[in-house]
């Protein structure tokens, strides 16, 4: 039989049988009313996921995609800006803004450290900035943030706020209007449930308002165009027509399940996640509570290289986990949890860790992690 694989990773994750089967179905052409009738249903729906009043541009593209059309139509060269970070994806913030000529204050953390917005706002009374850049679901520690108090200092400091929520949307909750964000970036390859090549992001009358003074040169990111193509349903460029197809099941399913239903299966899934891995005896590198409900981290047993089980997990097993990503490769593996996972998509992994582990020489006690994990996805939430 040809090997079984399992994609455990977090982005890109695993798209349902349904979004598949629309994505093989024969290519429309944009102009007509398929995918005019298509195009309006997705943005419709994008806007129930993203919780907004306002539109929600989709491109071609991937989640950086999206996360540069918010610098490229907010930043002029010389603005000061402030990016906070605490890991891999904050840090790209950071790498976009510079590369538009920003002026970059740097609210850095150490990887794994979970920013804080008093932090943020004291350093915005120390050195003004005009827009905060900063990360929903740090993908690289499995740290999740509060957005609204990190958005509240940016207004108060008279700031725009830009969050990527490229592996949080429809994973953990996020209320774009309600919590008065001004820019959401995201991707449709993690909670969406779609192949990659889809990139969104929804802008504030404030962060429109302000695009129009921003002078950075941008063509295909400009949300201008993109926008007026919404407004009339035809797209400014050929959009990935299949994709967009997939996209609309994934959506139907998501909110079929109800964004609130979807929120708590995946901190379930976390909670099964770190209780089978601290049952196998070993220690998270993620936050150790519901907050952390998109990615769980842990750390490699002394004297075993993560990058090595990760490794053995691929090739000897079909099961494909993350590695750490810059300071911490080598250091520690991360299991996705993020869009069309259940608990047994969970304990497959915890399974497989556990048996790449002995493989590798660790001692661990053996089959507790799997029973841990189904223990504590059942109980009720509190
Ligand atoms: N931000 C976060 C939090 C992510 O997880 C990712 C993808 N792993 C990105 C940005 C970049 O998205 P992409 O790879 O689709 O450009």
């Amino acid at each position: 039989m040809a090997e079984k694989r399992y994609l455990m990773t977090p982005g890109p994750t695993p798209a349902p049988p349904e979004v598949l089967a629309a994505i093989s179905q024969p290519v429309v052409h944009h102009r007509g009313p398929d995918y005019r009738r298509l195009y309006g249903d997705v943005l419709r729906r994008l806007g129930e996921v993203f919780r907004t009043e306002q539109d929600v541009l989709l491109f071609g593209g991937s989640g950086t995609g999206a996360m540069e059309s918010a610098v490229a139509n907010l930043c002029s060269p010389g603005d000061r800006v402030l990016v906070v970070s605490g890991g891999y994806f904050g840090e790209r913030w950071a790498a976009l803004a510079k590369a538009y000529g920003a002026e970059v204050d740097h609210l850095r953390y150490s990887w794994g450290e979970i920013p804080s917005p008093e932090d943020t706002g004291a350093r915005l009374r120390e050195r003004e900035a005009g827009i905060v850049f900063f990360t929903h679901s740090e993908t690289s520690t499995g740290v999740v943030v509060d957005p609204q108090p990190f958005a509240a200092v940016a207004r108060e400091a008279g700031a725009l706020s830009v969050l990527d929520a490229v592996s949080s949307l429809g994973a953990v909750p996020l209320e774009t209007d309600a919590w008065e964000i001004d820019v959401v970036a995201s991707g449709a390859q993690k909670a969406l449930m779609t192949p990659p090549g889809l990139a969104m992001v929804t802008a504030s009358p404030a962060a429109w308002e302000h695009s129009t003074v921003a002078t950075s040169p941008r063509f295909y990111w400009d949300w201008e165009r993109t926008r007026k193509g919404q407004a009339t349903l035809d797209a400014p460029v050929t959009p990935p027509v299949s994709l967009v197809a997939g996209l609309d099941v994934a959506l139907r399913m998501l909110l079929e399940e109800g964004l609130e239903g979807a929120f708590d299966r995946h901190r379930r899934l976390g909670r099964a996640c770190r209780e089978g891995l601290k049952a196998m005896g070993l220690e998270l590198s993620s936050p150790d509570d519901d907050s952390s409900a998109v990615v769980t981290a842990a750390r490699a047993p002394d004297g075993i290289d993560s990058d090595e089980l990760v490794l053995l997990l691929r090739d000897r097993h079909g099961v494909t986990l993350a590695p750490g990503q810059g300071e911490l490769k080598g250091k520690i593996f991360r299991i996705g949890h993020i869009g069309y996972y259940d608990v047994f998509d969970v304990t497959t992994a915890l399974a497989a860790v556990e048996l790449a582990l002995l493989e590798l020489g660790a001692e661990l006690e053996r089959g507790v992690a799997v029973s841990r994990a189904l223990e504590a996805f059942e109980r009720t939430p509190v």
